[in-house]
């Protein structure tokens, strides 16, 4: 992985690279945008290339260090790992960045810590790793990956210098998705519209093994959903209980169908909406929803993320939610 093969972000790579050849890197980054929308393979071409022994502005792919970052085997290249998936302690930070980033590199020029979902880590990790980045030894370089900056403190934050990814385009996600996966036209067109400029989010869908049940058991769903009985509901939360471990996925597909059903109300053209083959449909629901309505609906599918997030019982959120879904 490098610069190269990174697809969009040309902004942030664009900035890496002239840092390195005016030799003006940062001690602290942080690289700010959605889940899989390919922070992580930033934060990775920029350290492997850091520390290639050829100084460029590439890694030169070549070098025992670029074999080293390539196979994640690079011992001054740091990824904080955290055991809870929730949160990152203040013990975590402690033992592998602050206690550690006072020993010099073992052999390259800088020692770099990349720090994945930073927004999980506490205020006394915050804290601790404050001082850190407040007076860095001159080889530390840490880079923060978040989905989020208001989880941040402010004093982190203006310390680093944030970059904020931007949505891929739409031409190079087609691209990737008919070249590169070798998707049907519509199927690429799909995914690509689910996605929203993110081409992991793109990529994950795409290559879902369940991804045709995937995408009908939500249009069953939406378009049956104010006829249903409670034992057509029963049947329904069954059904997606199928896709339990992909329950964004299928959220936000549900997510899209609202969006949809929005897009046709205020251009009332075709062309924007995802699940086209449902038109008819999706037109006939526009017609007897308003924006409240939509905006509630959203509200709910929100709502239930974050309760599945927090451990909630899958079969109750769902219920739930196509309980509130049913009402207008
Ligand atoms: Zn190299």
């Amino acid at each position: 992985m490098d610069f190269t093969q990174i697809i969009g972000h040309e902004d942030i790579i664009k900035h890496f690279k002239s840092s390195i050849e005016m030799d003006r890197i940062s001690h602290a980054y942080i690289i700010c945008g959605e889940e899989d929308c390919g922070k992580k393979s930033l934060a990775k071409s920029f350290a492997k290339t850091l520390q290639c022994e050829k100084e460029g502005t590439e890694p030169c792919n070549e070098c025992q260090s670029c074999h080293q970052a390539e196979t994640g085997n690079h011992p001054d290249i740091i990824r904080v790992s955290h055991e809870k998936a929730a949160v990152i302690t203040v013990d975590e930070i402690r033992e592998q960045v602050v206690n550690s980033i006072s020993v010099k590199p073992y052999k390259s020029k800088y020692k770099i810590y990349i720090i994945e979902d930073a927004q999980l880590m506490n205020q006394q990790a915050q804290n601790a790793l404050l001082k850190t980045i407040e007076e860095p030894p001159e080889y530390g370089i840490i880079i923060l990956l978040t989905t989020g900056m208001d989880k941040l403190l402010p004093t982190i934050v203006s310390r680093c210098i944030v970059l904020n990814t931007k949505p891929v385009k739409e031409r190079d996600i087609m691209d990737y998705l008919t070249h590169n996966l070798g998707l049907s036209e519509e199927k690429a067109v799909f995914c690509m519209e689910y996605a929203q400029g993110n081409l992991g989010k793109a990529i994950k869908l795409a290559t879902n093994d369940d991804y045709a049940m995937l995408v009908n058991s939500v249009i069953k769903l939406e378009t049956n959903i104010y006829d249903m009985d409670m034992e057509s509901i029963q049947e329904a939360i069954t059904d997606a209980e199928h896709f339990k471990f992909n329950v964004s996925e299928y959220l936000d597909l549900m997510m899209m169908w609202y969006r949809d059903i929005l897009m046709l109300k205020v251009t009332g053209k075709i062309d924007k909406i995802m699940f086209k083959d449902q038109y008819s449909i999706i037109k006939k629901q526009a017609s007897y929803l308003s924006y409240n309505e939509l905006e509630k609906k959203s509200q709910a599918i929100e709502k239930a993320k974050t309760r599945l997030n927090a451990n909630a019982k899958f079969e109750d959120v769902m219920k739930l939610l196509i309980m509130s879904l049913k009402e207008i």
